[in-house]
């Protein structure tokens, strides 16, 4: 699950964590990364599968109900990639400053190809989010993300 990941990268080149496969020991991991990379955006990571499920959402995540955000979903990042900051170089992917805007645990609430319910136990982030694929048209990547009614 790991490929693209690593296809992407040169370790020799950037800071990031080459990581493997594997789920961790204490609640599921939850993280957003905000990444000033060409276009600033905030990268969503979910811990599912021993792997860090990712979405780039080019707005500011919203921490209130009413407000729907695009999730274009990215490759799977390995777990150690939660704890990633730093700034990735020039020339390489995802060139930019990379810094934890919020982090924690989510539980698992409902999940299907097309979805993932969950809690979020975040700082900025917190209660019933929801992650759902476009139905109709367009690329089966890109996702709404937002808050749900507690
Ligand atoms: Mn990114």
């Amino acid at each position: 699950m790991l490929e693209e990941y690593h296809k992407k990268r040169d370790f020799k080149k950037t800071s990031e964590p080459k990581g493997e496969v594997k789920p961790s020991e204490r609640g599921r991991i939850y993280v957003i990364q905000r990444h000033d990379a060409t276009h600033l955006h905030y990268d969503l990571r979910l811990e599912d599968e021993g792997v860090l499920k990712s979405w780039a959402i080019p707005k500011e995540p919203p921490a209130v109900h009413g407000v729907k955000r695009l999730a274009v979903q990215t490759e799977d990042h390995p777990l150690n990639y939660a704890s990633f900051e730093g700034v990735i170089p020039e020339g390489e992917y995802g060139a930019g400053r990379v810094e934890i805007w919020d982090c924690g645990t989510f539980d698992l609430l409902e999940k299907t190809s097309d979805k993932y319910i969950i809690n979020i136990k975040g700082k900025r982030l917190n209660g019933p989010y929801a992650l759902i694929r476009f139905k109709r048209s367009g690329d089966p990547k890109n996702c709404l993300f937002f808050k749900k009614k507690e």
